[in-house]
């Protein structure tokens, strides 16, 4: 999944590691041959490569970042008060991090992108709503549930 680089970082054994908009980190190592990224050394050179989309391998696995803390909670909502946005396709904001948890019944959860897959969702089965990432849900039968969000720490 498409992501953009927001900062850089050096880690403890120098190399450089890009923080991505979805709240995932990558390393961007510069180690010819087998990496060549020149323009990681300079400082110009990772300026110019902010904002610029990088690939996130985590995100399509729908791994939520280490670390981070739950913010937010929703009401409970039931097969007749789902928020019409919920229903029609919305997303969460960069970096913003979702968990949909049925506390009865079954929802049936699909996201659009990119991965443009289905999955039902019960008790046992909570979903994982990424960042920027369109995506619906459907109420099969009568159901309770409710979204808890999260973030980094220390925002
Ligand atoms: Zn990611």
């Amino acid at each position: 999944m498409e992501r953009t680089i927001t900062q850089f970082h050096l880690d403890d054994e120098g190399h450089w590691v890009a923080h991505l908009s979805c709240g995932h980190a990558r390393h961007v190592r510069h180690n010819p041959p087998s990496q060549t990224r020149p323009w990681v050394l300079s400082p110009e050179g990772r300026a110019a490569h902010l904002h610029t989309p990088i690939s996130c391998g985590l995100c399509k696995r729908l791994e939520m970042p280490a670390g981070f803390i739950p913010f937010k909670k929703t009401q409970e909502f039931n097969e007749d008060s789902i928020p019409l946005e919920m229903r029609t396709g919305h997303e969460t904001p960069p970096a913003t991090w979702a968990r949909i948890h049925v506390t009865q019944g079954r929802l049936g959860y699909r996201i659009l992108e990119p991965l443009n897959r289905n999955f039902l969702l019960d008790a046992a089965n909570p979903g994982t709503v990424a960042p920027e990432s369109p995506h619906y849900v459907t109420p099969m039968g009568p159901v309770c549930f409710y979204v808890e969000f999260f973030r980094a720490p220390g925002l």
